[in-house]
């Protein structure tokens, strides 16, 4: 099927839909120029994924901040895409009512979206491992630079990026959030995820049990195609947005 054909079916799917989420994994930041963990260009091809697990953390901390520094160096100056952008475009059509991401890196808030629920946490903040007190993020990476391990400021204990690392549990109001709007969707969008991180890949096959249905935008086949009522291959930059431009036709948006 063609790209326009291909489109076209998305954005009716969404134009019939009551209450559609997004929901997104790494691959919707690629085409920013962040790599995934899975995906071809995958991070998982250089680093072992277990050294972001709170088990490694915890037992050399200061090695792991200096491997997130360096990561964290690549995402710094990341702009949203046409993905990031498309989707925030649904949502000011009131389509998209909300977009539950397991990204880090702020790009859907970036490029416009409001209502976005952060699965795995962000880049903005490092937490005291002791007390949970919360420092930006950029003050404990100029520690790391420095060689020292970042502490927390009220009670020295040893703060750790706030992202979520293997091994820790989500964060309890994102979760109950995500699950909220999944139980509410009658339409999920899928862009960018594996769909093999646990438990954040859960909440589209939930949403499809309650009977939403699946639209799935990937590179790669998922667990969950079979389920779909509409799967592509494309770029996730590409594919939504043309969809977001037969939407507004649709719509009749200026
Ligand atoms: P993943 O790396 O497991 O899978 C990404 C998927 O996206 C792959 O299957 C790949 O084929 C597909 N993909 C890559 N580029 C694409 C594109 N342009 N269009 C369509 N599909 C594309 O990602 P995941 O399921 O999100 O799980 C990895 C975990 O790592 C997540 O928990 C996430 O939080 C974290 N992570 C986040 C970032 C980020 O914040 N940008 C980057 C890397 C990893």
């Amino acid at each position: 099927m063609g790209l326009a054909e291909e489109a076209r079916r998305l954005a009716r799917l969404l134009a019939g839909s009551r209450y559609a989420v997004a929901f997104t994994g790494a691959g919707v930041s690629t085409e920013s120029g962040i790599p995934d963990f899975r995906g071809p260009q995958g991070l998982w091809r250089r680093v072992d994924p277990e050294v972001f697990s709170i088990e490694y953390f915890m037992e050399d901390p200061l090695g792991v901040w200096r491997l997130f520094a360096e990561l964290f160096a690549g995402f710094r100056g990341a702009r949203p895409n046409p993905a990031h952008h498309a989707l925030a475009r649904m949502e000011e059509l009131g389509v998209v009512k909300t977009v539950i991401t397991q990204n880090i890196d702020g790009l859907h808030q970036a490029a416009g979206s409001r209502r976005v629920i952060e699965l795995h946490g962000s880049l903005r903040w490092a937490r005291c491992t002791r007390c949970g007190h919360r420092v930006p993020l950029e003050e404990a990476l100029r520690e790391v630079e420095e060689g020292r391990l970042p502490r927390c400021p009220r009670c020295g204990g040893v703060l750790k990026p706030d992202a979520v690392f293997f091994g820790e549990p989500l964060p309890d109001d994102a979760l109950r959030e995500a699950y909220r709007e999944a139980g509410r969707a009658d339409l999920v969008l899928v862009v960018g995820s594996s769909l093999t991180v646990y438990p954040a890949a859960l909440i589209p096959e939930y949403a499809a049990r309650r009977g939403a249905r699946l639209a799935i935008i990937n590179l790669e086949p998922t667990s969950l195609d079979s389920l779909a009522v509409f799967v592509s291959r494309r770029r996730a930059g590409e594919i939504l947005s043309a969809a977001a431009r037969e939407l507004e036709a649709m719509m009749g948006a200026r």
